[in-house]
């Protein structure tokens, strides 16, 4: 039996870890804050660990840096499927389709 690894309190990136919710799986599930939008979101201590999880989806849709951009545009290009790159990214669905829409016109 593992113990639990209590992050309550911690900071990671944006992300203030709020209260532990319950665990799914092997996955303890923590309520978080994303500072920089005040957004309350739901995630699990292993993507806060590994940096998965820098901030919520909503402001996560807002980072994608140029260097992100730029590869899932060649990906797109390539004609690889949507859903994988996000997968692969760890992006969302809509982040990839925002980028595909601004790049069509380059
Ligand atoms: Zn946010």
């Amino acid at each position: 039996m593992s113990k639990r690894i209590d992050i309550t309190g911690k900071i990671f990136s944006d992300i203030y870890v709020l209260e532990f919710i319950r665990s799914e799986n092997t996955h303890a599930k923590y309520k978080c804050l994303c500072m920089s939008c005040n957004t309350v979101t739901h995630t699990t201590r292993a993507n806060l660990v590994s940096g998965n999880t820098k901030s919520c989806q909503k402001c996560g849709n807002k980072k994608i840096n140029y260097i992100q951009e730029h590869e899932i545009f060649t990906r797109l290009k390539n004609g690889d499927n949507k859903s994988q790159i996000a997968r692969e990214m760890n992006l969302s669905r809509k982040a990839i389709y925002r980028v595909a829409r601004e790049w069509a016109d380059q």
